[in-house]
């Protein structure tokens, strides 16, 4: 069986910095992957790497068994394969929520109106926000617009999912919102890479635990032998300080 996502000695440089340093690491389909760490490490430019939003320095990406940077390689196709929400979710904010969900499915994948309209509801109803479609961005929640922006995200419908700290900019109420519909997600099968520092949702939902630091894995493994037995004395010290 051929990994979703198969990084190998992955180097990352802006300029003489060097930000990734030799990352190898594989994610099955249908892996939840959260991804942990510092500030400052490398983890949202990891997420980058892997959908072509930054080159890379040296190694490889392969997404789906094509490698992401191959000039012979279609990156339009492998984006499209692959959805992401930030923490700041940039929904268009002159655009109403169906509008938002179902922009990319009708330019991109020229789907009609009627059929972008129907899947739009259909994920708005999975991400809880049935009632909102008519609504503006700026009318609803933090924590509704990034389940908006989930919404979006799917309508492309992508193999792979990227979330780089989807909750970190919500108010504390909203964030078990936007953690049930990760979560649900989780639980029909996405392949996910998660950037988190919710370690309660790292426990729960993911199948591996990536503790990234100082431009590489300095540990991965199951969430019990990341959080309960690490054996990394830089895992131990994040997770002294973080929990
Ligand atoms: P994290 O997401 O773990 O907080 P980032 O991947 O955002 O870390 O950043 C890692 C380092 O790379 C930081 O020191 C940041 O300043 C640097 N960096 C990120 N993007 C760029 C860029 N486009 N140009 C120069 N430096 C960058
Ligand atoms: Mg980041």
């Amino acid at each position: 069986m051929v990994a979703k996502i198969q990084v190998s000695d992955l180097h990352k440089s802006f300029g003489q910095n060097e930000i990734l340093k030799g990352l190898t690491l594989d994610v099955q389909e249908q892996e939840v992957l959260c991804l942990i760490g510092p500030s400052g490490s490398g983890k949202s430019t990891f997420l980058r790497c892997l959908n072509g939003l930054e080159s890379v320095t040296s190694g490889t990406v392969m997404v789906n068994g094509q490698r992401v940077g191959d000039p012979h390689v279609n990156l339009n196709h492998i984006r499209e394969n692959i959805g992401m929400v930030f923490q700041h979710f940039n929904l268009f904010p002159h655009l109403s929520v169906l509008q938002n969900v179902t922009l990319g499915p009708v330019q991109l994948n020229g789907l009609s109106r009627a059929d972008a309209d129907a899947r739009a509801k259909k994920l708005l109803a999975q991400v809880g926000l049935a009632d909102k479609a008519a609504a503006m961005p700026h009318a609803l929640s933090g924590g509704q617009q990034q389940r908006v922006a989930i919404a979006r995200a799917l309508a492309m419908e992508p193999e792979i999912m990227l979330f780089d700290e989807p909750t970190s900019a919500l108010d504390p109420e909203m964030v078990g919102d936007v953690l049930a519909v990760m979560q649900q997600l989780a639980e029909s099968g996405m392949t996910m890479v998660v950037v988190t520092h919710e370690m309660g949702f790292a426990k729960n939902v993911a199948d591996r635990v990536a503790f990234m630091d100082d431009g590489i894995i300095q540990e991965l493994g199951t969430p019990t032998a990341v959080f309960e037995h690490p054996q990394n004395p830089r895992t131990k010290v994040f997770l002294n300080k973080i929990l």
